[in-house]
């Protein structure tokens, strides 16, 4: 019903057929400050009733027509005015009519004759408990829309037995169950929260609350809920306990915050932080943190250990170079399924990142097991993967290292097992190895080698030595070839062929290089002056692949020559086969720079690298270099000749120079003569000379090869038989 009782003191229909009744009412009632308005009968109150909206009726029951009972019980049929307070007016003694009028809806009755401040005061009465009523009924709406706006499920229930007596309606989004079907069944409350939350949620709603406690406890909980679609909700509770003065009994109340979306978003965090984003593997943080862990387990241990594999796909950068990354991506999600499957669910393997993969295995008992799962590894690497069309086989270098309890922390092991790796991958590839003490030794000596090697040059312990190459057919000198030496404090002598490679791998061979480029056409250029016969002498100087590689190494080799006044025909580069064979754009772009400025290049060591005729014509060298390993094995080794023939033929037709180094005894200079092989260099005739001896040599050397030193003369005298 529509009420104006805010507005005013209120409405007042009276309904009466008695005319003196009537105006006594509407005296008494306007008096006392109320508005009145009349009816003379059932049928007229009903039409002013919806005419003018009272607050109130006072209805005689006795009336001709429709009596007040039946026009109460129409009103109170229309749902407009089913609120609207009837107080009915009666005869002293009519009970029974007083009876029926309270059940059809009166409020009250008053006895007539009246009293006149009785009316007064239950009309007042019933006015303002209307008002009260009204206003109760517009806070409950306000409540039930801010409790139906919410987004948090406002909830209520009595404890023991579980109750459930208010829920707003979000709780639908969470449980796909209407309040109402909640509140039906209850059960189903508890029975939707994920079997391992599920304890600490009963703790507080299904035991039976302790009587003693305090009479208001207040909890926090969360706890999944498995939704309408099996999705899970992450719901944190607030709640508070209290028992109900009414009725004694325990209510909770509480409110439920759905923080899926929080925990999905932490969830997505914390996986990436620990995983790998390519194969899903975990990733070097977590894999170094559960190793971390699994040595600090395994000190406790008496008997079991720790295996670490350090695993690297072989030639895997050739993949990624010659078909891109893309493909080399999914190259290595294959690879890391195949992995998973080579071991147990409970090993863990991650991907440390490029082609390197980690296992950490626990509980091993016996290293044959370790070496199994190696060889599983291999073995099932070893089977064909197809790619975007492309078909590969592959085999990867594996380095192993067992724990009890001797590492203290992951990175050492890791350390160990990448060293292990490495000594794999020397060994041939495709294998593993089991780190040893004497593998951390060897790594260790090739460091503290590394860092004195980088003080070499400073402290002038590096050094040239020239060893003569020899003209078959003159039989004289025909130049030297520059070899390094390093004199090392403690050491000793240390080999070029264990110091380069070094230089190389620790990004030195630059400095060296230069130094070895200077020096040795410093030291030519001296001897041209001091010896005129020197003019026609070739000094022949390695190069490394690196330098090679480098954009202004032809530059560097003009500005030397400028520097130390030697001309360009007095000089070879020596480049190995394997550093063109690699073939980058730098080396071939400077090589033709060198060769238009008339620098002669030799292509060094040759035949042991992938030799193709095609990069021979492509690139039209000046001097092909047999490899000593041919040489020395030519009488031996029927193909190492039949080798050697061929390049020298293949050297012949394309107009190139040969010169066999490593000619050791009288029988390979016969034989590489007969040959008709160019120059020679080798012990039998000289082994590298130092500065002053080489300039004896020179000196010696102009009369005749005969006169250069017993070894020669042997060869000579042995010759001269042939
Ligand atoms: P390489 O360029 O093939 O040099 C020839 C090596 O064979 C030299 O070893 C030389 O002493 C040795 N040799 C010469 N005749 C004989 C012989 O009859 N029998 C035997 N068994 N060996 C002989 P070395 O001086 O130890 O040099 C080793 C390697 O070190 C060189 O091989 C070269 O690759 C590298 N190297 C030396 N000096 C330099 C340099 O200044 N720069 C660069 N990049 N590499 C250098
Ligand atoms: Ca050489
Ligand atoms: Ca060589």
């Amino acid at each position: 019903m529509e009420n104006r009782l805010n507005d005013r003191s209120g409405l007042i229909l009276i309904v009466d057929d008695t005319p003196t009744n009537l105006s006594l009412l509407a005296q008494v009632l306007g008096d006392a400050g109320f508005e009145v308005a009349i009816a003379t009968s059932g049928e007229r109150a009903i039409e002013q009733v919806k005419r003018e909206r009272p607050d109130l009726i006072l209805l005689d029951i006795m009336m001709p027509g429709i009596g007040g009972l039946e026009t109460c019980r129409r009103l109170k049929a229309d749902p407009c005015f089913n609120t609207l307070p009837v107080i009915f007016m009666t005869a002293l003694a009519d009970v029974e009519h007083k009876v029926k009028a309270l059940e059809l809806g009166a409020v009250d009755y008053i006895t007539k004759p009246f009293r006149e401040s009785e009316v007064v005061d239950r009309v007042a009465i019933h006015l303002e408990l209307c008002k009260t009523r009204l206003a109760l009924a517009q806070s409950e709406k306000r409540t039930e829309t801010v409790l139906n706006s919410l987004r948090e499920v406002v909830w209520s229930a009595y404890l023991d037995p579980f109750e459930i007596v208010y829920l707003n309606p979000s709780v639908e989004a969470i449980y796909g169950l209407s309040p109402q079907a909640l509140i039906d069944r209850p059960e189903q409350w508890i029975e939707r929260i994920v079997e391992e939350d599920t304890p600490s949620v009963k703790a507080y709603l299904c035991g039976t609350p302790n009587p003693n406690a305090s009479d208001c406890e207040s909890f926090e909980l969360e706890y999944r809920v498995i939704g309408l679609h099996g999705k899970a909700h992450w719901l944190q509770c607030h709640a508070k306990i209290q028992r109900e003065a009414s009725s004694g009994r325990f209510r909770v109340d509480g409110v439920l915050y759905d923080n899926t979306a929080r925990k999905l978003a932490e969830q997505k965090l914390v996986y990436a932080a620990q995983k790998d984003s390519l194969t899903d593997l975990a990733n070097r943080a977590f894999f170094i943190d559960k190793l971390n862990q699994a040595l600090k387990a395994v000190q406790s241990s008496q008997s079991a250990k720790v295996a670490l594999l350090f695993i690297d796909l072989d030639r895997f950068k050739n993949v990624n170079d010659s078909l891109g990354h893309s493909i080399g991506d999914e190259l290595l999600v294959q690879v890391s399924h195949r992995l998973l499957k080579a071991v147990r669910p409970t090993d863990l393997v991650a991907r440390l990142g490029g082609d390197e993969f980690t296992i950490l295995i626990e509980n091993i008992y016996k290293e044959e097991h370790v070496l199994t799962i190696c060889d599983r590894i291999q073995d099932l690497l070893s089977q064909p993967l197809s790619v975007d069309g492309y078909t590969f086989t592959l085999t990867a270098s594996i380095g192993v290292v067992l724990s009890a309890d001797l590492y203290r922390c992951a990175d050492d092991m890791l350390r160990d097992a990448d060293i292990a790796m490495y000594e794999a991958k020397r060994q041939g590839k495709a294998c593993y190895q089991l780190f040893s003490r004497q593998m951390y030794d060897q790594v260790a000596y090739k460091l503290s080698l590394e860092n004195e090697l980088r003080l070499a040059l400073k402290k002038a312990e590096l050094f040239l030595v020239y060893q003569p190459i020899l003209d078959l057919e003159t039989e004289k000198l025909s130049g030297f070839e520059a070899l390094m030496r390093w004199h090392h404090p403690e050491l000793g002598m240390v080999s070029p062929g264990e110091f380069i490679p070094l230089a190389e791998e620790a990004g030195l061979i630059n400095n060296i290089g230069e130094f070895a480029l200077e020096e040795a056409c410093h030291q030519m250029s001296q001897w041209i002056e001091a010896y005129p016969e020197a003019a026609a002498l070739t000094m022949n100087i390695n190069v490394s692949s690196h330098q090679l590689e480098t954009e202004s190494f032809p530059r560097l080799v003009d500005k030397t020559l400028r520097k130390t006044h030697l001309n360009a025909r007095n000089i070879k580069l020596e480049v190995t086969e394997t550093s063109l064979i690699k073939n980058t754009q730098v080396s071939w772009e400077n090589l033709r720079k060198l060769k238009e400025k008339h620098i002669r290049i030799s292509l060094d060591d040759f035949g042991t690298g992938y030799s193709s005729l095609s990069y021979l014509i492509k690139f039209p060298v000046d001097t092909l270099k047999i490899d000593r390993s041919f040489v020395s094995t030519m009488k031996s080794n029927h193909s190492s000749l039949e080798v050697v023939r061929a390049v020298i033929t293949l050297a012949r037709t394309l107009g190139m120079v040969v010169v066999a180094e490593g000619v050791e005894d009288v029988d390979q200079a016969l034989a590489i003569r007969g040959l008709g092989c160019d120059l020679v260099q080798g012990y039998l005739f000289s082994k590298p000379l130092s500065v002053e001896q080489a300039a004896e040599y020179i000196q010696q050397s102009r009369s005749s090869i005969l006169s250069v030193g017993s070894v020669s003369h042997t060869y000579q005298l042995v010759a001269g038989r042939a």
